[in-house]
């Protein structure tokens, strides 16, 4: 049916924030659930005149007074009507025009992020004011050496971030994509993630790991074990960032690597998934499996420890 459109289903389900990568607007900020800019439709100057609701999917400009939806913001942009943005976004974010069944319309937004965020994007900002030396960072043994390679600290001001211990996620091209937040003293969630962003498109610390020149790599759960293997000279660690290696983990790894020594934790769910990720990654490289002992994770022996389970691999 060529020319139909289906405006709320477009308003309802493409996001202000895709077509914003869609036009590569840059500089924009994430304050809680607003993103804040320059204009990109009257092109100001100033930093902060563009507002955009991400729950709202609405967006305001106090510069130009331009605001509304999704397809008014195309329709400034484009300079065409609203019917003509529609079809333009339909052409964009889907490949057929849209199915009015809600069924179909939920999975068809999943496709939509699927075609969107292929990459998680890197971040416009770097938190600065991080505290190296926290108490929290001595109390999980890490060196205020290693907290400042990577990056690693309490950060007290104000935002998404706030009060927790922060740590940068690199992708492999050395672009910080987010930041994971450790709560402390209990306060959850216990990793605050930005919201949109894939932990299983990154594996923690890859591009230090291939700038090692290794030909292994070690494969840790978490940030803190890599930490702690880092910090005990064994540089050509990563995390899986969690207990389970993605399509796209493992593409990573066998793309930099030839041989992976799996380091996991010692209880039930790291030893499951050890045996998964090695039965997977068997058929395609070397792998070593590092058995810890009962309910032992990597963040919890000592340099020597870890430098006797891994360097002789
Ligand atoms: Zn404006």
């Amino acid at each position: 049916m060529p020319g139909w459109v289906d405006f709320g289903g477009l308003k309802r389900t493409v996001s202000l924030e895709a077509v914003l990568r869609h036009y590569r607007v840059p500089g924009l900020r994430r304050h809680r659930d607003q993103l804040q800019g320059r204009c990109p439709i009257h092109r100001g100057t100033r930093q902060d005149s563009f507002r955009v609701s991400l729950t709202k999917n609405v967006f305001h400009c106090f510069g130009c007074q331009a605001g509304g939806d999704v397809l008014v913001f195309v329709a400034a942009m484009e300079k065409c009507s609203i019917r003509q943005a529609a079809l333009r976004l339909q052409q964009w974010f889907t490949t057929e025009p849209w199915v009015a069944n809600s069924v179909l319309r939920t999975e068809r937004k999943e496709e939509l992020v699927r075609k969107e965020e292929r990459d998680n994007p890197p971040l416009r900002f770097a938190l600065t004011g991080v505290d190296h030396g926290h108490p929290y960072l001595v109390e999980r043994g890490v060196d205020r050496v290693t907290a400042v390679a990577f990056g690693v600290g309490f950060y007290g001001r104000p935002g998404l971030m706030s009060g927790r211990i922060v740590i940068p996620i690199h992708n492999a091209r050395s672009e910080i994509v987010a930041y994971a937040g450790r709560g402390l003293e209990g306060k959850l969630p216990k990793y605050k993630l930005p919201v949109g962003f894939r932990k299983d498109y990154e594996l923690f610390n890859l591009h230090r790991a291939s700038a090692t020149g290794s030909r292994t790599v070690a494969v840790v759960e978490g940030y803190f074990d890599c930490l702690r293997v880092y910090q005990a000279q064994i540089p050509w660690v990563v995390a899986l960032m969690g207990s389970s290696l993605s399509a796209q983990q493992e593409q990573a790894l066998l793309a930099g690597f030839d041989r992976v020594v799996l380091l996991l934790d010692g209880d039930a769910v790291g030893r499951a998934a050890s045996q998964t990720i090695a039965d997977k990654l068997s058929r395609r490289c070397s792998v070593d499996v590092v058995q810890l002992p009962d309910n032992a994770q990597p963040d919890q022996l000592s340099s020597p420890v870890l430098q006797q389970l891994l360097n002789h691999r």
